[in-house]
């Protein structure tokens, strides 16, 4: 099938290629022309714009970052909804169900269909085609893409609203930012009261505490000290406060998630919102005056 993808950063470009391995014709688009010439390399054809992509292709699929760049490239002047070509736009971003809303109201107007589509399990996930998709829309354009979206890992089509596969991803996100968020705490008071770190982790991922945090995030990123788990502290912000909009707007208190809410603040403005999101550990690490790393090996064998 041609197939239009237009974000190819660190989940579109491993989903295109993808796309491209299993057989499909693909035309991409990126703000970064080293973004593109990666898939042209392997067999796609360059684009000029979101709008160009639509000329060519009758289903567009796009990985943003931000709210701003999904608005733009699905309803700007130069966008997708500008396509002489164009049937469906596939969002895999994660944008929230008000924006999905309002990107499938401005598209219809043109008789182009939005399918929501966000996705979780990471870039790893992206990689290896293991990713959870989160799909609402219209059954038959549903149908039509599910095969590609198959590509990409489990297939859930949850409704046919606009908006509630968005819902849904948030309701996911919430959890991840928060299973970090707490682990962080509880793994930090565990060390600074002599717990050893890389023991603490094996004891709650054996007991009830275990979660994808002390499943994944703990033994891979923060143990090690290597802070690379590939998804950015601004990212996670971003699905936190989309959720409690989200919780706000369905009048859906928010107690627990508002605190998490504050601890990403503090590590987007304190560490940073473009370093990996595992660095949510340190500001707490600071104030309590201890960091949670694995003892390292000696050559002798002794830890320390
Ligand atoms: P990223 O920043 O790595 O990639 C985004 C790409 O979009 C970049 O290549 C950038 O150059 C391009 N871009 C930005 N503005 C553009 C525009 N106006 N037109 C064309 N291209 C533009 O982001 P990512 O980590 O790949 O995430 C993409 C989406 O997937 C986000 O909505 C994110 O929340 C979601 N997501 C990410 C992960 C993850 O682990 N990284 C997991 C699940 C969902």
């Amino acid at each position: 099938m041609d197939i239009g993808f237009i974000g190819l950063g660190n989940m579109g470009r491993h989903m295109a290629r993808r796309l491209i391995e299993a057989g499909h014709k693909l035309t991409v688009f990126d703000t970064r022309r080293e973004a593109m010439d990666k898939l042209v390399a392997l067999g796609a054809q360059a684009a000029r714009s979101p709008a160009d992509v639509a000329d060519r292709t009758e289903t567009v699929m796009a990985s943003l970052p931000s709210l701003d760049a999904v608005l733009a490239v699905a309803t700007g002047g130069d966008g997708v909804i500008a396509g002489k070509r164009v049937r469906r736009f596939v969002d895999l971003s994660t944008t929230g169900s008000r924006v999905a809303r309002q990107i499938a109201q401005a598209l219809a107007a043109r008789y182009i269909v939005q399918i929501d589509s966000p996705v979780s399990g990471g870039v790893n996930g992206a990689q290896k085609g293991t990713l959870a998709v989160m799909v609402s829309g219209p059954p038959a354009d549903v149908a039509l893409v599910k095969p590609l979206l198959d590509i990409f890992g489990r297939v859930f089509v949850v409704g046919e609203k606009p908006g509630l596969g968005q819902t849904m991803k948030l309701a996911n996100n919430l959890l991840t930012a928060t299973a970090l968020a707490a682990t962080s705490e509880a793994m930090v008071m565990g060390v600074k009261a002599g717990l050893d770190p890389t023991q603490m982790i094996e004891i709650i991922n054996a007991g009830s505490g275990r979660n994808t945090a002390s499943m994944d995030k703990f033994p891979k990123s923060i143990l090690p000290g290597t802070f690379d788990f590939g998804f950015t502290t601004g990212l996670m912000m971003k699905d936190v406060r989309l959720g409690l909009e989200e919780a706000k707007a369905l009048g859906v208190p928010t107690e627990v998630v508002s605190a998490v809410g504050r601890l990403w603040e503090l590590a987007c403005s304190e560490i940073g919102p473009e370093k990996d999101f595992t660095t949510i550990v340190q500001p707490v690490e600071r104030r309590a005056g201890v960091t949670v790393r694995a003892k390292t090996e000696h050559k002798s064998g002794h830890k320390q």
